[in-house]
């Protein structure tokens, strides 16, 4: 067993408290990693602050990067000294969803999703770890499944972002809907998630990139990153009008990356009746449903969602390459660094939206 410092969810509305805690011998299939780099994510948020249900006495955290330190006895893909990512997508292999190739979910995913065990140990018991993760520890155990190697020359405090924010924001222009050259984009929600869906829709190709947010402060960083308009949302603005105004028939893709059932009503008025794609990338409060009038899909509209932008490991070496050779950058988008001791202090600056990325680093 070693010892490790750990930012814990001791109870939702509540600060995590920085704890030292144990973590058991890696198993098999298991790699302890030393974490150098965690991502704040408004999942996390959504946990601390009640919306999401989660069991308390765990470690939260899904964006990790870290130095592999030991090794199960079965692994072979990873050798202490490699720099990995920790990545929440499992790929059994075995399952109907592995075998389609079709997806990135996987029946683990679900489980992952659950209070199913970690190796950290908590007042004595084996914790649930986020998404099987839990990257808000000094170390962390977890199947070599969950890892993907990153290069040498990419800084954990950049790398650490690709495993969420990245992924999903990048993912879900560039995989789940597969934005063509030319596309029109609408982005709701320009927080880590959604500065990732311009800077892919920019990768893309797409003609026009509007992007939409309460906060007038994300104008000029949605800009820099390749947004053509921006929209300033508030009670009472139609945005799907304005939208129009700029597009003659609204856009071909709106992606939500909120988490607000109002703020998908908003995406889907503002793509095309007749083609428009509307994805869901935003996870709305639990419990949260949509009042849809069918006859908005009438005429082809469609809406679907995404989890982690349908990325798999194999999709996120690519993301780590365009990261070091400057085809994209996080580098506008990590406005914040902190040790974990004053992880509660990044959860304040993303409650009040006074930052986009704030990454809790390790030495
Ligand atoms: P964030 O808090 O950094 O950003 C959210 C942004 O939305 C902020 O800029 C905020 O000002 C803006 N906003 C709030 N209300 C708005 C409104 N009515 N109209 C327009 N903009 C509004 O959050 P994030 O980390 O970027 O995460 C975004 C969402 O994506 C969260 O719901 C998160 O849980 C979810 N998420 C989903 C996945 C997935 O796999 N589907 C992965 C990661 C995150
Ligand atoms: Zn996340
Ligand atoms: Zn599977």
């Amino acid at each position: 067993m070693i010892e490790t410092k750990a930012a814990i969810f001791r109870e939702p509305r509540a600060p995590l408290s920085v704890e030292t805690i144990a973590i058991a011998e890696p198993g098999d299939n298991d790699v302890l990693v030393e974490i150098k780099a965690a991502g704040l994510c408004h999942t996390d948020l959504s946990i601390i602050d009640g919306a999401w249900p989660w069991e308390t006495n765990s470690i939260l955290g899904h964006e990790g990067a870290g130095i592999v330190v030991a090794c199960g006895p079965a692994v072979k893909r990873f050798e202490p000294g490699d720099h990995v990512l920790l990545f929440s997508g499992p790929r059994c292999g075995r399952c109907g969803f592995c075998a389609s190739g079709r997806t990135n979910y996987c029946v683990d995913t679900a489980a992952n999703m659950g209070p199913v065990p970690s190796n950290f140990i908590v007042d004595g018991r084996r914790a649930t770890a986020l998404l099987g993760l839990g990257t808000f520890a000094g170390h962390v155990s977890v199947d070599a499944e969950l890892l993907v190697k990153l290069p040498q020359a990419l800084a954990f405090d950049i790398a650490c972002f690709i495993a969420c924010g990245g992924a999903t924001g990048l993912g879900a222009i560039l995989k789940a809907a597969r934005v063509e050259a030319g596309a029109t984009v609408a982005v709701f929600g320009l927080g880590g998630v959604g500065l990732n869906a311009v800077q892919g829709a920019r990768l893309a190709g797409a003609s026009q990139i509007i992007a939409v947010d309460t906060n007038p402060a994300k104008e000029e960083v949605a800009r820099s990153i390749g947004a053509t308009h921006f929209l300033r949302a508030a009670p009472g603005v139609d945005i799907a009008a304005q939208i129009a105004g700029i597009t003659g028939v609204g856009v071909d893709y709106a992606f939500e990356c909120v988490g607000s059932t109002a703020v998908i009503a908003q995406a889907l008025a503002s793509t095309s009746l007749a083609w428009g794609k509307v994805v869901i990338v935003g996870v709305a409060p639990a419990g949260d449903t949509l009042d849809l009038d069918p006859m908005l899909l009438v005429m082809g509209r469609q809406i679907s969602g995404t989890y982690i932008g349908g990325m798999t490991h194999s999709d996120l070496p690519q993301i780590a390459d365009w990261l070091v050779d400057d085809t994209i950058s996080f580098d506008a988008l990590i406005t914040h660094r902190l040790p974990l001791e004053a992880i509660n202090t990044g959860f304040d600056l993303m409650r009040n939206g006074q930052s986009i990325r704030t990454v809790v680093t390790f030495d």
